[in-house]
């Protein structure tokens, strides 16, 4: 099995709503991520139903908004901004946990500056 994960150049502004083409509001996303932020730039963190800034990749660290489960296939919101921004881009879709399982069985995941 060949599992392809399909890299886009995101805005973390959206275009649509003004963001600029410049380094400091682009970002690599995987297609389903990206399809998923559309052009949102909230998520509804799931544990308060309160309105939340989605991860800002440029200006927030990874760490303090998210973490692995322990079998490495799921990422876990620490923070209203990283349960938001986990449900609105529905970063645990089955097929990309599925792939992360295969990753962790060969030893390419998780990432080693993301633990
Ligand atoms: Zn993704």
């Amino acid at each position: 099995m060949i599992i392809v994960v399909s890299m886009e150049l995101d805005y973390i502004v959206p275009e649509s709503t003004g963001g600029e083409t410049v380094a400091e509001n682009l970002c690599l996303a995987c297609a389903g991520c990206n399809a998923h932020k559309y052009n949102f730039e909230s998520g509804i963190d799931p544990e308060t139903n309160i309105e939340t800034a989605l991860f800002h990749p440029r200006r927030q660290s990874w760490d303090d908004h998210f973490c692995w489960s322990n079998d490495g296939t799921m990422i876990i919101g620490l923070s209203p901004c990283g349960r938001a921004t986990v449900a609105r881009l529905r970063m645990n879709r089955r097929d990309v946990m599925e792939s992360r399982s295969l990753w962790v069985s060969v030893g390419w995941h998780p990432p080693v500056d993301a633990q």
